[in-house]
């Protein structure tokens, strides 16, 4: 392969991907609300949307950027509602096409008989994202961009918001693009020195070749160690509290919820029972867990309790134990003697029911250090006593990994993690060669494969298929 292709733009191979045709689609959720509203965009967009809609000025001769009062009419003629629609001129759209917004009254009924006229006007129903992939085939954004938007909607909290925003404006692409331009010059250093090798000169040194790599690589992996925390940004953190019966679990899981300002209701498709409640505290979105409700005494209960316990601790990113202050734990030996908490998990020991005992007070101590995230929180869940310390402990421990990290950017998608592991695995490849004594052309080659994978991150190595994946996670109208 020839250096030149890594230089050219792979986003023109896909864009006979990108169809001429005008779609069209309901943009906001389904159900009662004041207005909706369906976009279309395309080559058609503006005479489908006048076939269906009358107005003072016809539509296929207003300038883009305007508003227009009028009528929505079906095939027949007959009027189905009044609304505003705003026309977008190519290229100055979202997607860089001729587009139309047609606002209308919400609900089920109207929204879609506005639709329906709009496709009996030429127009095809989209697939989902497909107005977003569009735009990026028109260039409009790169595909981290493009994921971007996903992200942006999905966002539950203010951290993950931001992630999502930064994404959005581009700085995720252009770091990226910095890399692949350093990856891209060092291949080229290669190929030269492969050149004046064939005449038995030495351009470029390897240690200075190595030194780059690993400079190379110590940026991409930098960058890749933001993904855990931007990941916990984006989809919340999971805290489970466990202790056995009675410490009071349920009072502390109603006690969080009570200190917290927003109850978040759980993201859709997640099941939802009476023992999982969303909470933001500084702007991290909380996922508890409470395994209470489990205090009927009988072996096949207990057993059972345990079970779920244990599963609610291996999934959770910080694990609560609650236990009565005071009280030691000889001949309770459930869970906490069955409690075991990973190094890549909190743990928080909460010694609740400080009121109970004379001359306690509230108190934060850390256990074995606090890099190992292992703490003692005293506190009272029936009087509140202590329980501020409890959340400014839980947003201690998420900030303390995320900001292990000197990046300012954050990685949030798992795709962009795996593609940045594959080039560092192929820079390791290269370094190891370099090592052997491997001749550059071969090193060349798995830099170069290094920068191939890296463009796949922005979009601009790119093929159908890693559109396809991108898109899928996107909801139709957007
Ligand atoms: P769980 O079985 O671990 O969920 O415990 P509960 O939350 O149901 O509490 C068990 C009992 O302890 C209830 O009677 C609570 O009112 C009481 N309790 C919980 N927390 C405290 C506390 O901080 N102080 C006192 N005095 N009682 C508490």
């Amino acid at each position: 392969m020839e250096n030149g292709s890594l230089e050219s733009k792979p986003r023109d191979l896909v864009k006979n991907l990108a169809a001429n045709d005008t779609i069209a689609a309901i943009a906001t959720p389904p159900g009662e609300g004041a207005i909706a509203i369906i976009r279309v965009s395309g080559p058609d967009a503006i005479p489908v949307v006048a076939r269906t809609f009358r107005s003072r000025i016809p539509l296929n001769s207003v300038d883009g950027y305007t508003v227009h009062y009028g009528t929505f009419v079906d095939q027949a003629g007959s009027v189905v509602d009044d609304g505003l629609v705003t026309v977008f001129r190519a290229p100055h759209s979202y997607t860089g096409e001729d587009s139309v917004e047609l606002s209308c009254h919400g609900g089920v009924y109207v929204p879609n008989a506005v639709l329906t006229s709009v496709i009996s006007a030429g127009a095809r129903p989209a697939q989902p994202g497909e107005f977003t992939r569009r735009a990026f085939l028109n260039g409009k954004m790169d595909l981290t961009q493009a994921e971007a938007v996903a992200s942006l909607i999905a966002s539950t909290s203010a951290k993950g918001h931001r992630a999502s925003l930064e994404q959005l404006r581009g700085r995720l692409g252009w770091t990226i693009d910095d890399i692949r331009s350093q990856v891209v010059n060092l291949c080229a250093l290669l190929e030269l020195d492969l050149d004046f090798s064939q005449e038995g000169l030495t351009v470029v040194g390897t240690d200075a070749i190595e030194r780059k790599i690993n400079e190379i690589a110590g940026r991409i992996q930098s960058i890749a160690d933001t993904f855990k925390s931007g990941r916990v940004y984006r989809d919340g953190v999971s805290v489970a509290i466990v202790g056995r019966p009675n410490v009071g679990k349920s009072s502390l899981f109603n006690a969080l919820l009570h200190e917290s300002r927003a109850i978040v209701t759980p993201i859709a498709g997640t099941t939802r029972d009476y023992l999982e409640e969303s909470i933001t505290i500084d702007g991290i979105l909380f996922r508890l867990t409470d395994t209470a409700g489990l205090r009927e005494s009988g072996d096949a209960i207990e057993a059972e309790g345990i079970v779920r316990s244990r599963q609610s601790i291996e999934k959770a990113d910080i694990v609560v134990l609650v236990e009565v202050d005071g009280e030691g734990n000889e001949g309770h030996d459930v869970p906490s003697r069955l409690i075991t908490v990973s190094n890549e998990q909190a743990l928080v020991i909460v010694k609740n029911k400080i009121d109970l005992v004379e001359g306690r007070s509230p108190a934060r101590r850390a256990l074995a250090g606090d890099y190992l995230r292992r703490s003692e929180v005293w506190l009272s869940s029936k009087t509140g006593e202590g329980m501020k310390l409890l959340t400014d402990e839980l947003v201690r421990l998420v900030e303390m990994s995320a900001n292990s990290s000197n990046e300012s950017i954050q990685i949030t998608m798992q795709r962009h993690w795996e593609i940045l592991q594959e080039s560092l695995q192929f820079l390791n490849i290269a370094r190891e060669g370099l090592l052997k004594g491997v001749t550059n052309e071969f090193i060349a080659f798995d830099v170069r494969s290094a920068a191939l994978a890296l463009g796949e991150i922005t979009g601009e190595v790119t093929s159908e298929e890693i559109l396809n994946e991108v898109f899928a996670h996107f909801c139709i109208g957007k």
